[in-house]
């Protein structure tokens, strides 16, 4: 979907289409460097990373398997509280696997922290995330995200998966969402 279908809706863009296929194409071969000759799974978490899993394994130059779990916090209110529940779990073992987590945004970390360490537990050789976003409030989580794409301000954003109300993740950009969307 362009811009101008939706043009009202947004604050501003605060990443283009073309910096974000730029930064993917940079971060595949960041993985691919560091995977050399080494097995890989993504994991993308439902459905935000759809998106980035679709275009960083595109731009990859290498074989990896692709798997997909859903989860949702617990808790009330807007808050994550990182107690987390699995909606769909992984298709397949990841005992000995080395794993990427591919996510769309760490903002609190919480579900992240509790992601990774639930996949440690499985035996998995090695567990790291990749995140297209990153918010200010991560940095107070000790989750190690080994691969950012952008380091954004706290805004509310949607598109390239992201959503608000489960609409706007068919953005080929990531915006702001406009305060009188949800005002
Ligand atoms: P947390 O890191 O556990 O706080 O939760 C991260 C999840 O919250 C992400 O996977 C998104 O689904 C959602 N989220 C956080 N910030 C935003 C945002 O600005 N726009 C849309 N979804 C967001
Ligand atoms: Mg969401």
């Amino acid at each position: 979907m362009d811009i101008n279908a939706i043009a009202s809706d947004i604050e501003r863009v605060i990443v283009s289409e073309e910096d974000l296929q730029k930064r993917v194409k940079e971060l595949a071969a960041e993985v691919d460097k560091d995977y050399d000759g080494q097995d890989l799974i993504l994991i993308g978490v439902l459905k935000g990373a759809v998106m980035a899993v679709a275009d960083l394994s595109r731009a990859m130059q290498r074989h990896i398997e692709m798997d997909w779990m859903a989860v949702s916090s617990y808790g009330s209110g807007t808050k994550s509280s990182g107690v987390v529940r699995i909606l769909k779990d992984l298709d397949r073992d990841i005992t000995g696997r080395n794993v990427l987590i591919v996510e769309d945004i760490v903002d609190s970390g919480l579900t992240l922290s509790w992601l990774k360490a639930n996949l440690e537990s499985r035996g998995a050789a090695s567990v790291e995330i990749l995140a297209i976003l990153r918010k200010p409030a991560a940095a107070k989580v000790e989750v190690n995200v080994k691969y950012v794409g952008f380091e954004i301000p706290s805004d509310f954003v949607i598109g390239y998966g992201l959503d608000y109300d489960e609409k706007y993740r068919n953005l080929p950009f990531i915006a702001v969402l406009a305060k009188h969307m949800y005002a």
